[in-house]
């Protein structure tokens, strides 16, 4: 089974640790092993799941991968949402199809979580009041 170890989730952990230096908003890496037809619905659901609505500013970003159904989904909480949309997420999603087609899962997360800190970093920059509200424990379910 595609999976990652615990060396490659330490590795991601310390990339949202670097993206969230940038920016105010809250990045979180979720593993699953298969969705349903709808990638978006699920991600939701563990969205919720995971408590990443409870933020101050609304500011939690979801990446969300189901392994074996090759599927995945950035989703923004909705003060991200409604300052920039869905399409915001566009490029940082080629970026990471282009890997995973590839074969490069890990690779492909670390560019998602450097993409989406990186433009973050423009709308939504790091606040002196800052704290990281959210862990950057890889999850997996
Ligand atoms: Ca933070
Ligand atoms: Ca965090």
């Amino acid at each position: 089974m595609v999976t990652l170890d615990k060396q490659a989730k330490d590795e991601i952990s310390r990339a949202i640790a670097r993206a969230e230096a940038r920016t105010s908003g809250e990045i979180r890496v979720h593993l699953k092993r298969r969705c349903g037809a709808d990638t978006l619905s699920q991600a939701i659901k563990d969205f919720e799941k995971l408590g990443m609505h409870r933020t101050k500013d609304h500011s939690g970003v979801l990446i969300f991968i189901a392994l074996e159904s090759h599927a995945f989904a950035i989703l923004g909480d909705r003060g991200i949402h409604e300052k920039v949309g869905a399409a915001f997420w566009d490029e940082t999603r080629d970026i990471m199809r282009d890997h995973f087609r590839n074969g490069r899962l890990k690779e492909g997360i670390l560019a998602g979580v450097e993409s989406a800190g990186r433009k973050l970093q423009a709308f939504f920059p790091r606040q002196a009041s800052d704290r990281d509200e959210l862990s950057n424990t890889v999850t997996e379910d």
